[in-house]
């Protein structure tokens, strides 16, 4: 099967390469046209998932399917841009169509979820590797960036945390657990879901924000360094899943919150006065600290005593000089 005839089948004529709003012209010219509402800013974002260092070669290609797609999206969601469209760029071995098929089929499940049309691509051979690039808009100037905390400013996530670092272990298959466990761990590891509800109703209310990718001490550092403030972070206020306790215990799971990357909630910042109509929502919403006056993150017990850990994220390329 040729480059074409592979586009054609795999991806031309999936469901969600059918367009939709904004899409003025999708797959088949030389670019796709996207049509921005006027007074809103495009939002782009591109991930690139390489077999062998993001994923395990012999994975579920239907789950590696939604993975691809929605870690992309949630930059989107973390924005506070409403979805679009995406391209994806494909780096196959070989064309094997049971693989192609089922990546497809979970590539566009997860971009209904989404609401995103795929408009565009490349597709070549070599060591496989995934290319997402997403699209968006957002009202000018409402875009949700990672400056802009304020000095008293809530701290606050839109949901569970450590889920993805706990999984991890059960999807390298270096370690077990009953199904009841391993289920929910596994699906939010494979097919998280990118907060846009929430990331558009924190526009105007929220002073910054970012989706959760390196680890909440990570990237809550980065608001901190943006906003040039300091975060506090309370140890018993981490939101956890009864299935991640169940496999890691309550220090693990706690571990596992703090240091563990890819769990695509959305971290925030929120004046104290804005969250109880953010919580009339009914959006998930839950306070784990606040910012101070100084810089970096800080680690607090049930006391208030400072117990900031020296272990970060996960850095590409961290150690080489
Ligand atoms: P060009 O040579 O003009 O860059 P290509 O021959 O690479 O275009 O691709 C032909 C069309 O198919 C283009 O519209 C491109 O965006 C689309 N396309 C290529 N690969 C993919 C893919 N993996 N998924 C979706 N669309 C793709
Ligand atoms: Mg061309």
């Amino acid at each position: 099967m040729g480059e074409f005839e592979l586009i054609a089948r795999f991806f031309a004529a999936a469901r969600c390469a059918r367009g939709g709003e904004g899409v003025a012209l999708g797959i088949g010219d030389d670019c796709a046209l996207l049509d921005v509402p006027a007074g809103a800013s495009l939002a782009v974002s591109t991930d690139t998932l390489v077999a062998g260092v993001h994923f395990p070669l012999a994975c579920d290609p239907h789950a590696l399917g939604q993975r691809s797609l929605a870690v992309a999206a949630s930059d989107l969601a973390a924005m506070g841009a409403t979805p679009l469209g995406f391209t994806l760029a494909l780096t196959v071995p070989e064309v094997d169509v049971d693989w192609l098929a089922q990546y497809a089929a979970g590539l566009d499940q997860m971009a209904g979820q989404c609401g995103l049309s795929l408009v565009g691509g490349d597709t070549t051979r070599g060591p496989l590797s995934l290319t997402v690039t997403v699209f968006g808009h957002v009202p000018r100037g409402q875009a949700l960036t990672r400056q802009g905390a304020q000095v008293g400013d809530l701290l606050c996530v839109g949901g569970d945390l450590g889920n993805a670092a706990g999984a991890l272990p059960l999807v390298l298959g270096t370690c077990e657990a009953p199904s009841g466990v391993a289920k929910p761990l596994l699906a939010h590891y494979w097919a998280p879901s990118p907060q846009f509800a929430l990331g558009q109703a924190l526009r105007g209310q929220a002073s910054a924000a970012l989706d959760i990718s390196d680890g909440l001490l990570a990237d809550a550092g980065h608001i901190a360094k943006a906003s040039g403030l300091c975060l506090e972070i309370n140890l018993e206020r981490l939101p956890l899943s009864d299935a991640l306790k169940a496999l890691l215990g309550q220090e693990g799971a706690r571990q596992a919150a703090l240091t563990g990357g890819d769990d695509y909630v959305l971290l925030f910042t929120l004046p104290p006065a804005r969250l109880s109509c953010l919580e009339k929502t009914g959006l998930p919403v839950q306070v784990i600290g606040r910012a101070v006056a100084g810089q970096g993150v800080r680690l607090l017990d049930a006391q208030g005593h400072d117990i900031t850990p020296t272990q970060r994220g996960y850095q590409h390329f961290r150690g080489t000089p």
